[in-house]
């Protein structure tokens, strides 16, 4: 499904927007103070401060999606939030100038898809900015509902109740349908996209001749078909060489079998206490080494080129999202 409207769908928007009661829209209006007191340091217009000032907090981003009659009608926000397991609850907040406001009312279905992190050309095209060459968008149509293509988690909801919001408008939607797939969110914050570090390995980035002293030092395990290697959230800190055989790594929106030569547990080795990032099967008979964090200590204390190799690497990490 693409988008390119017809007259008539303009013409529907552009009643929308100048009589929204006749879409259902109402709202429950609430009498405001304007006044907005400013911290210490912050001048200017205060609007542009406050805006400033939401922007500190880091989101992700979305793409709503609703249905004119065959058309469909996208646009991007960052304005969702969950609210409640049960009954399954979302809340989004639209700029009452937006058309998807005045589009949207109780009984009204409107898809929510997260925007995977090189979404960023989609994010652009349904907020309306100009640039050369955005991609096109392409839909699925679940629940009678346009979903887009590629994100990394969608979800359907029935708009359920509309609130008043100042320029902005809430609609709170009971979920209907939803599902995520794997992959790394495109995030949002202080007015530009982020986005998560692609790659969590440090120790795989070590040249074999600054590696190989410290797995020297590791000792050998030995796994059965099935066993657990590591539980996500457990205490444990080892990291960990597969020598022989696979495992299996799972953690929320992310599974892979790693294989003889790769490497496990690398960053809980080095930020111990906080419990394992992943859980972690055998998927076959598996024979690993194990290096302690105080063996990995004792490999650094010996050779201070094994911490500068480490402080490289993370340092290129950070250049990656800087
Ligand atoms: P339009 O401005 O007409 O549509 C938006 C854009 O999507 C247009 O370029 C249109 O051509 C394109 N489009 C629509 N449907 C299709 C289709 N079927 N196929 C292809 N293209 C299509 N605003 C809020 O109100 N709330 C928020 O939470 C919010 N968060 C934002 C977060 C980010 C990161 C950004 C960049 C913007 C955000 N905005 C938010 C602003 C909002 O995305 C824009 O104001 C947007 O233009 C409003 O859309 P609209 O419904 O008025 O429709």
């Amino acid at each position: 499904m693409e988008g390119s409207k017809p007259p008539e769908f303009e013409l529907a928007m552009e009643t929308a927007i100048a009589a929204p009661e006749a879409f259902g829209a109402s709202y429950d209006v609430v009498p405001s103070s304007g006044a907005l007191e400013l911290g210490e340091g912050l001048e200017g217009d205060p609007a542009i401060a406050f805006r400033r000032t939401l922007g500190m907090f880091a989101t992700g981003v979305t793409v709503l999606t609703t249905r004119v009659g065959e058309q469909v009608h996208g646009m991007t926000a960052n304005a969702f939030m969950s609210v409640s397991l049960r009954p399954p609850l979302v809340l989004i907040s639209i700029d009452r100038r937006a058309k998807m406001g005045a589009i949207l009312h109780e009984g009204t279905r409107f898809g929510v898809s997260v925007l995977e992190a090189k979404q960023t050309g989609l994010s652009d095209r349904f907020a309306g900015r100009v640039a050369d060459e955005l991609p096109e968008a392409t839909f699925e149509i679940v629940h009678e509902t346009p979903l887009v293509e590629g994100a990394l988690a969608h979800l359907v909801a029935r708009v359920v109740r509309s609130y008043w919001g100042g320029d902005h408008s809430l609609f709170l939607g009971q979920v209907e349908f939803a599902r995520y797939g794997q992959g790394r969110p495109l995030l949002f914050h202080g007015g530009r996209y982020e986005r998560l570090i692609d790659d969590p390995r440090v120790f795989s980035s070590l040249p074999r001749e600054l590696l190989d002293p410290i797995l020297a030092l590791g000792e050998e395990r030995d796994y059965a078909e099935g066993d657990v290697v590591m539980r996500m959230g457990e205490e444990g800190c080892d990291l960990m060489l597969v020598v022989e055989g696979s495992v299996r790594v799972e953690r929320p929106g992310f599974s892979s079998t790693y294989g003889p030569g790769e490497l496990i547990g690398e960053i809980e080795v080095l930020d111990p206490g906080r419990g394992r990032l992943a859980d972690i099967h055998a998927a076959e008979p598996v024979k690993a080494i194990a290096v302690t964090r105080e063996q990995l200590l004792a490999a650094l204390k010996a050779d201070p080129r094994v911490a500068l190799g480490l402080v490289e690497v993370l340092a290129a990490r950070f250049r990656e999202t800087a």
